[in-house]
């Protein structure tokens, strides 16, 4: 008899090797994921999927912001990450983020993850991690792999009860 597929974590979430990277100057981590719940709540309050994610350069400035929005830019590779690395290539005239650090509220898709990868992100951190289809630990581990030579380094659950009981309230109201 068929049971039904239950997600199944089949890469480690290990916490970071080495010693944890310094966040960038004037923050937190944890300061710098509440930069991102904020745009998450302005995606649940548009009626999109709470995900919300920022960019900061190596001196500490948030140069990109990007908030989910596949549902108003009939867009569904606008997911908050692909958005705040647009923004920041875009305010920072340049195709590459080398030394700059993305925070996502939630462990990004393969498609993100990829992103990353291109956009040369030093590092990412995230909040709770997607068991269906996070790419970074869960279903996948896009960004330990060489990809041309790039790998990113990467940290989850910081503010992870935050931003989980964000996406939960989210899907909660909507089946209510
Ligand atoms: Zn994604």
């Amino acid at each position: 008899m068929d049971t039904p597929r239950q997600p199944e974590a089949r890469f480690a979430c290990l916490p970071v090797e080495g010693p944890v990277p310094s966040p960038p100057p004037g923050w937190t981590w944890e300061g710098l994921m509440a930069e991102a719940l904020a745009e998450a709540r302005h995606a649940g309050g548009a009626g999109e999927v709470p995900v919300g994610a920022v960019v900061a350069d190596p001196l500490g400035r948030i140069v990109g912001r990007g908030r989910n929005a596949p549902i108003a830019d009939c867009d569904p590779t606008a997911h908050a990450e692909i958005m705040a690395i647009r923004d920041a290539c875009a305010s920072l005239g340049s195709c590459r983020l080398g030394g700059c650090v993305l925070a996502v509220t939630l462990e990004p898709c393969t498609m993100c993850a990829g992103a990353i990868l291109h956009a040369r992100l030093a590092g990412v951190v995230y909040g709770c991690e997607d068991r269906l289809a996070g790419a970074v630990c869960s279903r996948a581990d896009v960004l330990d792999q060489l990809l041309a030579g790039r790998a990113a380094w990467h940290m989850g659950g910081v503010l992870a009860g935050e931003c989980a009981s964000l996406l939960e309230s989210f899907f909660a109201a909507r089946r209510g």
